[in-house]
């Protein structure tokens, strides 16, 4: 019988007290894995993933991203090591999402995690896994307990039978949102896939390529928009060639092998860093409305070294189709965004160029250098940017600027709509349609305006509904709910005692 060895954790019991996790503990998760051995990654992370002004933006659990980004990907399998109740929320979340795949995970408790059993029983699964005919390559995620505990999965083997075995540590801690942690695979996946284009010869792409020089797309995008995007740079000789994420193994390759990178979704700091690597120069913003389009086009121009008449042919194709469209019909009223896709900035400016009166946008994500250019803009037409806006922020946004639509996250909207503002959600109404090009226009204009067509809705039922169910009314009751305002009152004069008692002390101290 063949014996596993048994690699003792770094810091396993800092991991086991009760109660840590996302809600309470980071800061002591955080020293945990830096005295386990993980200081060089969560350096690394604080480098790629700035914070501030707030700390962490309140959206699902970071390592959702990389999770769908595994299992979109076909002959992948995605294993997740941490506490159950974090992988069942993620799985949930996943199937929620369409995953139609199993998740894989290594459970483990006190004992396992203490004796270092836990890696052992990774390194059993991923060695049962790998089977060359189903899989390229195994992900295994390290959730907050086990990245905190020093769980070392660089110690696992790069490959078995040639199945790739992707290593990755994505604590909430670390990893400020989950788009980021979409970079945080990608960018592990293209480091692989670089190394081994340095190495040999590697996988042609499925399909044969035109034999154009690529453009390479970061950020998952509705599937339309590679499309359009492809069409506005035909007339430069360019065509578009992977989109990171990929959907497979080998078009890890073929994005690697591109003339230029358009960042389309500016939190992609690994890749970028793997593309820079590769000698890939890489563009900024996207080809969203008038302006950003025809700086777009002109971005990528240079960078591939086209000439200014085929760049002008570009632009004139796509502008004429997008100015007529503008002349037709316009976007009317006012409209606050908020969102933690990356994309944010992109559908202000669209919606701006569109005839909306926009003041605030809030984005989960960074400033980075390849949303400086849009950031620009939008300032420069008096909107309030804000990075790593909080949802306090977004919905301090609504109240001050009232707008006739608030387009944002699940609580963003569900403030909004209480206070009878239409709303849309980001995520499934505005990520889920085509951004660039006349297409963007189009279909923008035609959500946007059906969804401020429906104030009168919203009017109707706050005059059916009144008050009922709002403030102290909220929740399930069997009997009229009774009102007790001296308990108010009460509580008010005794917190008014506190606030000057505390006041007095400070003074006197
Ligand atoms: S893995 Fe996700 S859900 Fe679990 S504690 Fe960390 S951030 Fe929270």
């Amino acid at each position: 019988m063949k014996s596993i060895p048994i690699t003792p954790l770094p810091n396993p019991a800092a991991t086991t007290e009760q109660g840590l996790g996302c809600h309470a503990g980071k800061d002591e998760l955080q020293k945990a894995a830096a005295s386990a051995g993980k200081s060089q990654v969560l350096e690394q992370y604080a480098q790629d993933y700035p914070k501030g002004p707030h700390d962490q933006p309140q959206s699902m659990c970071p390592a959702f991203g990389s999770l769908r980004v595994g299992l979109r990907m076909r002959r992948t399998a995605t294993i997740m090591s941490g506490s159950a109740c974090c992988v069942y929320g993620l799985t949930f979340t996943s199937h929620f999402y369409g995953a139609r795949r199993s998740v894989g995970y290594v459970p483990f408790n006190s004992e396992t995690l203490v004796t270092g059993k836990l890696f052992e029983d990774i390194r059993e699964a991923v060695h049962r896994e790998a089977d060359p005919d189903k899989l390229d390559a195994i992900v295994i995620i390290n959730l907050c307990v086990p990245t905190a505990s020093g769980v070392p999965l660089q110690l696992l083997p790069k490959q078995i039978n040639g199945v790739r075995i992707i290593g990755i540590d994505v604590p909430g801690f670390g990893v400020p949102t989950h788009a980021e942690a979409k970079d945080v695979l990608a960018g592990a996946m293209l480091r692989y896939a670089r190394e081994e284009a340095m190495a040999g010869p590697v996988a042609q792409p499925r399909q044969a390529r035109a034999g154009l020089p690529t453009i390479s797309l970061l950020g998952e995008m509705f599937p339309a928009d590679p499309v359009i995007v492809g069409q506005m740079i035909a007339p430069m000789g360019l065509s578009i060639g992977a989109t990171v994420p990929t959907r497979e193994w080998r078009e890890l390759y073929s994005a690697l092998d591109c003339t230029a990178v358009a960042a389309i979704h500016p939190f992609y700091t690994a890749s970028v860093r793997e593309f820079q690597a590769a000698g890939r120069p890489v563009v900024g913003s996207a080809p969203v409305g008038i302006d950003g389009t025809h700086d777009w086009l002109g971005a990528i121009g240079q960078a591939c070294g086209i000439a200014a008449d085929k760049i002008d042919l570009a632009r004139n194709q796509a502008l004429g189709a997008m100015r007529g469209l503008l002349a037709q019909a316009r976007i009317k009223g006012r409209i606050t965004l908020s969102g933690y896709e990356g994309s944010e900035l992109l559908v202000a400016r669209l919606l701006i160029e569109c005839g909306a009166e926009v003041p605030y946008v809030g984005s989960a994500c960074p400033a980075t250098p390849w949303n400086a250019h849009d950031a620009a803009w939008l300032q420069s037409k008096g909107v309030h940017v804000q990075f790593r806006a909080s949802l306090e922020q977004d919905i301090a946004a609504v109240r001050e600027f009232k707008p006739q639509l608030a387009i944002g996250t699940t609580p963003v909207v569900q403030a909004a709509k209480e206070a009878c503002i239409p709303s849309l959600y980001f995520t499934n109404l505005i990520s889920a349609r085509p951004l660039m090009g006349a297409a963007g226009v189009g279909s923008l204009i035609q959500v946007v305006g059906a969804a401020i067509g429906n104030q009168a809705r919203f009017d109707a039922m706050k005059d059916f509904f009144g008050s009922v169910g709002a403030g102290d009314e909220a929740g399930v009751w069997q009997e009229q709910p009774v009102m007790h305002p001296e308990f108010k009152a009460d509580m008010r004069r005794m917190a008014e005692k506190k606030r000057k008692k505390a006041k007095a002390e400070e003074m006197g101290s």
